[in-house]
C-alpha cells in the first residue's frame, strides 16, 4: 500500500471537535489515526476504556471514506451506531441529521440498509463477521471500494481470531479474507487482551504487513486492589468468609467467579440466605432470556452479587463493579486477568481476591479441559497459562502486580513493589508503616470534597473532615475526573485561604501523591528564580489527561515480529 503524507493535526483535532466535541486526543490516538491514514496497518493493544473506538472511526469522518467494522458482539455494535448516529451525527450535520452508521446483521430486514451501506450511504459499517465473509459481500465491498474508497477494515475484539487466544472464534478466523480481496485497504486490529504470542497470531491471521504499526499502553490497572487467599477447609467456612467480606464493604456490586455450572447455583443459594441484598447465578445452561434479565438487573444495581461461570463474560461493562472474587481459581493467566478486569472500570479503587485450593490447578489439566483444543501447540499455550496462574497464586512473597505484567511481558513502572496488592502489603505493614498506602483514604476524601463541591467554592478542610468521619453524608456518584477537579479546586481555594484547616494539612500532603498514583493527577514542578538569586521550587498538581500512559510505541515490523 502507498504511504501518503501527514495531515496536519489541526485538521484532524477539528474533525475531533465537530463530531464528538472532543478538545484534545488521547496518548496514542493521534499516530494511530494517522498511520492509518498513511495506508498503513495498524495493531492497538490498549486497555478498556483507553479510547480505542475513536481510532477507526475517525479516519472515516475525517476523511469521508467508509470504514468497514467488524466485532463480535452485535449489542456492542448497535450501541456505537446508535451512539454515531443520534450524538456525532446530530452535533455535526445539524438539521440536516444525516445518518453515520449502520449495523449489518444476517438478518433478512436488513436488506434495505445493506443496499444502502454498498451504495455509499453510510460513512461506518458495522458487519458480524459471519456477513462480512459470506456470499458475495467482500466482492460488494470491492466494487464500493472502487468506486467511494474504504478508509479501513477494523477489526474489534481481534484476539478472537486466535486459537491460542482466550476467546476464539471461528468467524473471524476467515476474516484474512478481505485481505486477499481488496488488498490495499489497511487494516486496524485492536484489543485490550493479547500476549505477544496472540499479537503475533492476529497480524498472521488477518494477513497485516509485518510493517504494520504497533501501539501498545501498559495493561497495568493500577485501582486494583489485588490479593491471593488459600480456601478454608469446607464449604461452609468459605461461605462464612465470603459472606464477611460482602458485608464489610456494601458499596457497588460484585462479581464472584466459580468453575462450575453446579457451583454457580448453590453458592448463589448459599449467600442469598445470607445477605440482605439480591444475589443471583449466572451460566451458560440458563435460557439466554433469563441469562439477559440477569444482566439487566445487574447494570441496573437491582442485583448486586451475581456468582458466574465463564459465561458472565466479555460486553460487561459497568462502571461500578468494586468486587471481583475468584471463589476457586480460573483457568489460566489470560482469564484471570480479563475477569478482574472488570472491576473498577470507573477508575475508583477495586478490589479483587482470589480464594483457591491446589487441586483447582490439577483439574484444568485434565482431558476434559485439553482435549477440546485444536493443536499441540494451543494445548502448551493453555498449559503455560495454568502454571502461570498457579504460580502466581502459591508464590505469597513475590508483588502479585509485578508477577502479572511480567507474564504479559511488561516491566513494572514502579520496579518490584507496586503497593497495593496483599504481598506488598503484608511487606509494608512489616517494615513498621513506613510507607501506609492511602488509596483507600483518598477514595474517601475525594467522594467528600466531590460532593461537597458540586456547586460553589469548596468547603473548609474542617467540614471535609465531618464528612469523611461520616458525620456528613454526601450525596455520591461522582465521575473520577469530577472528583480530582474538585481535589485541584479545593488546593487553588486553600492557597488564597490559607488558614483553612491547617490540621487537615498532613492528611492532604499523604493523600495528593496517591491520587496521583492512581492517575487523575500529576505533579507538576515549578521553580521560580528572585531577583537577588534565590530559586524556589514546588510541586503543583494539575489533572492528568484522561488515559494512560502510552509505555511502548513499536514503530515498523522488526521489532513487532521478534517477539
Ligand atoms: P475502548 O474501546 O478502548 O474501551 P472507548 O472507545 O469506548 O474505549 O472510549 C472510552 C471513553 O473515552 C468513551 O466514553 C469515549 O467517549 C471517551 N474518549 C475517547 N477518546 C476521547 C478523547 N480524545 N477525549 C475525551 N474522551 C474520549
Ligand atoms: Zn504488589
Amino acid at each position: 500500500s502507498t504511504v501518503g503524507t501527514a495531515i496536519a493535526t489541526e485538521d484532524l483535532m477539528r474533525t475531533l471537535q465537530k463530531y464528538y466535541g472532543h478538545g484534545e486526543f488521547r496518548t496514542g490516538q493521534e499516530e494511530v489515526v494517522q498511520a492509518v491514514l498513511s495506508g498503513r496497518d495498524v495493531s492497538v493493544f490498549w486497555c478498556t476504556g483507553s479510547g480505542k473506538s475513536l481510532c477507526y472511526q475517525l479516519p472515516a469522518l475525517h476523511t469521508g471514506k467508509i470504514a468497514v467494522v467488524v466485532s463480535p458482539l452485535i449489542s456492542l455494535m448497535q450501541d456505537q451506531v446508535a451512539h454515531l448516529n443520534n450524538t456525532a451525527g446530530a452535533s455535526a450535520q445539524g438539521r440536516k441529521g444525516r445518518t453515520l452508521a449502520c449495523f449489518l446483521g444476517s438478518a433478512q430486514s436488513a436488506q434495505q440498509t445493506e443496499a444502502a451501506a454498498l451504495a455509499g450511504d453510510y460513512r461506518l459499517i458495522y458487519v458480524t463477521p459471519e456477513k462480512l465473509t459470506s456470499g458475495t459481500f467482500l466482492d460488494r465491498l470491492a466494487t464500493l471500494h472502487a468506486r467511494q474508497g474504504l478508509a479501513l477494515l477494523a477489526v474489534d475484539e481481534a484476539h478472537c481470531v486466535s486459537q491460542w487466544g482466550h476467546d476464539f472464534r471461528p468467524s473471524f478466523a476467515e476474516i484474512g479474507a478481505f485481505r486477499r480481496r481488496i488488498p490495499d485497504v489497511p487494516i486496524m486490529a485492536l484489543t485490550a487482551t493479547a500476549v505477544p504470542r496472540v499479537q503475533e497470531d492476529i497480524r498472521r491471521s488477518l494477513g497485516m504487513n509485518s510493517s504494520a504499526f504497533v501501539s501498545k499502553n501498559s495493561v497495568d490497572r493500577p485501582n486494583l486492589f489485588i490479593s491471593v487467599t488459600r480456601k478454608k477447609d469446607g464449604m461452609a467456612a468459605s461461605v462464612d468468609y465470603l459472606t464477611k467480606k460482602l458485608l464489610g464493604d456494601t458499596s457497588g456490586s460484585t462479581i464472584v467467579y466459580v468453575p462450575t455450572v453446579a457451583e454457580t447455583e448453590t453458592l448463589a443459594e448459599h449467600l442469598a440466605e445470607r445477605l440482605p441484598f439480591s444475589v443471583k447465578s449466572y451460566n451458560g445452561s440458563q435460557q439466554a432470556g433469563y441469562r439477559e434479565r440477569t444482566h439487566l438487573d445487574f447494570l441496573t444495581g437491582k442485583v448486586k452479587v451475581i456468582v458466574a461461570t465463564v459465561a458472565f463474560g466479555m460486553g460487561i461493562d459497568k462502571p461500578d463493579i468494586r468486587r471481583v472474587v475468584h471463589f476457586g481459581a480460573p483457568k489460566t493467566m489470560e482469564e484471570y486477568y480479563q475477569q478482574i478486569g472488570r472491576a473498577g472500570r470507573d477508575g475508583l479503587p477495586a478490589e479483587c481476591e482470589m480464594l483457591f485450593v491446589q487441586s483447582d490447578f490439577q483439574r484444568y489439566k485434565s482431558g476434559f479441559y485439553l482435549d477440546g483444543l485444536s493443536s499441540d501447540e494451543a494445548r502448551s499455550m493453555m498449559v503455560k497459562g495454568i502454571d502461570a496462574l498457579q504460580d502466581f497464586a502459591t508464590n505469597a512473597e513475590g508483588c502479585r502486580r509485578a508477577s502479572i505484567l511480567r507474564y504479559f511481558r511488561e516491566t513494572p513502572a514502579f520496579g518490584t513493589r507496586c503497593g497495593s496488592c496483599d504481598t506488598c502489603e503484608a511487606q509494608v505493614a512489616h517494615a513498621g508503616d513506613l510507607e501506609r498506602n492511602f488509596t483507600k483514604e483518598a477514595y474517601v476524601l475525594l467522594k467528600a470534597v466531590a460532593a461537597a463541591c458540586v456547586d460553589g467554592p469548596p468547603p473548609a478542610l474542617t467540614n471535609l473532615l465531618a464528612i469523611v468521619a461520616g458525620r456528613y453524608k454526601p450525596k455520591f456518584g461522582v465521575a473520577p475526573r469530577r472528583l480530582a477537579e474538585a481535589m485541584i479546586k479545593l488546593k487553588a481555594y486553600r492557597k488564597e485561604n490559607f488558614n483553612v484547616g491547617g490540621a487537615a494539612e498532613p492528611i492532604l500532603k499523604e493523600i495528593l501523591p496517591q491520587i496521583v498514583r492512581l492517575g487523575y493527577l500529576r505533579t507538576v514542578t515549578q521553580t521560580s528564580k528572585a531577583p537577588e538569586g534565590y530559586s524556589r521550587s514546588w510541586e503543583t498538581y494539575t489533572l492528568q489527561p484522561r488515559g494512560r500512559e502510552v509505555v511502548e510505541h513499536i514503530d515498523g515490523g522488526s521489532h513487532a515480529a521478534s517477539q
